[in-house]
């Protein structure tokens, strides 16, 4: 385990903080800041601007962190998804979602999950521990460097990470000083220099700490819902008998968004659980007056969990409900279901490794 100070844990702030405690001036920070998040940039000789004697000072207290070749699978629909290898041994996975005009990243936030949402793979692993500000950022800069090198033939989308969703292992809001950080060199222009516009967050309803997230940060918001009354996501969400729905539409309500905003409430759609008509019905009712757009993501069935898929035809009836009373409302088919990255799906460390295909 190394001394030295990994230079991706800080924002550009931080890094200003950092250089003058090495009795630089400010502007090295910016300078070092400019640098770190190129694509190759891996020691500090290769920073030409910088003197030659703090490139030493920096050498003898900081280092560059970046990961090691990520394991990969690729789906039939064009995702892939990136098991990557930390420093202490476990594996956090990201999700590359490609379309013609966009990469879409799903990225992890914590290695494991202690919300225990029942319908979810990644809650059956516990709480392992929080991802760092570098270990986030890293997964970005990792899937940027693939994207890079990606044949021309196998490439869908752009050769760049356009989007952003944390959706992935853990919940980003008990996470929430590391994922600032990330968030801020995330959207730093010297950073990775990505638009607030084009990241969401989503919480299960983490309700006390969404107002410090909305007030330091320009992303857009998303919330796990999954039920309409407390008995159902008591049951699908043990976060809701701390936060219960009334307590969490409120601080929806309330939430500083960024103009011209809304909130994505995500709505899994479980067979006899939550998808009658009177659940849609509801759940018009209980969002009036919130300025949102509503996922409806039909489940992907998972062994060992005892929910089942909803019939296309339930979908479409509880969609239609939702339209009749003005709201946007898209079905999203999960992507990636056959190696296991769909959402929900992201827990299969030991199936990853045995599926090794390039590296
Ligand atoms: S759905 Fe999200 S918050 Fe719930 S257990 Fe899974 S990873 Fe955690």
């Amino acid at each position: 385990m190394t001394h030295k100070t990994d230079l991706k844990n800080f924002n550009l702030e931080g890094l200003i903080g950092y250089v003058e405690s090495l009795g630089q001036p400010a502007f090295r920070g910016r300078q070092i800041m400019a640098w770190l998040y190129r694509p190759g940039i891996e020691n500090f000789d290769q920073m030409t601007d910088i003197a030659k004697k703090f490139r030493e000072i920096l050498k003898e207290n900081a280092f560059i962190s970046s990961f090691p070749p990520p394991l990969l699978e690729r789906s039939s629909d064009g995702c892939v998804k990136f098991g990557f290898q930390l420093d202490d041994g476990p594996i956090i996975e990201s999700v590359l979602i490609p379309e013609e005009d966009r990469n879409t990243l799903c990225l992890s936030s914590q290695v494991g999950c202690a919300m225990d949402c029942s319908f979810c793979l990644t809650g059956t692993m516990g709480f392992i521990r929080n991802l760092s500000p570098a270990e986030i950022v890293n997964q970005v800069c990792s899937v940027r460097d693939f994207l890079l090198k990606e044949p021309e033939d196998k490439l869908i989308g752009p050769r760049e990470v356009t989007n952003l969703v944390f959706m992935g292992m853990g919940e980003p809001l008990n996470n929430l000083d590391n994922l600032l950080i990330a968030l801020s060199i995330l959207t730093e222009p010297k950073g990775l220099d990505l638009t607030g516009r084009k990241i969401t967050v989503s919480t299960c309803g983490i309700a006390p700490k969404m107002r410090r997230l909305g007030e330091n940060s320009t992303i857009n918001l998303a919330i796990s819902l999954h039920a309409v009354n407390d008995d159902t996501r008591n049951r699908l969400m043990p976060i809701n008998r701390r936060y219960p729905l009334d307590v969490l539409l409120e601080a929806c309500r309330t939430y500083p968004m960024p103009k011209r905003r809304r909130i994505m409430f995500e709505y899994i759609l479980l067979q006899d659980i939550n998808d009658s008509d009177d659940d849609a019905r509801e759940l018009a009712r209980k969002l009036n007056n919130i300025p949102c757009k509503i996922n409806i993501l039909p489940y992907n069935e998972s062994p060992g969990l005892p929910y089942k898929s909803p019939s296309p035809e339930r979908v479409l009836s509880f969609q239609k409900i939702l339209l009749d009373k003005h709201y946007s409302v898209f079905i999203r088919n999960s992507r990636g279901s056959d190696i296991s990255a769909a959402c929900g799906q992201l827990a299969g460390q030991k199936k990853l490794s045995q599926k090794l295909m390039i590296s």
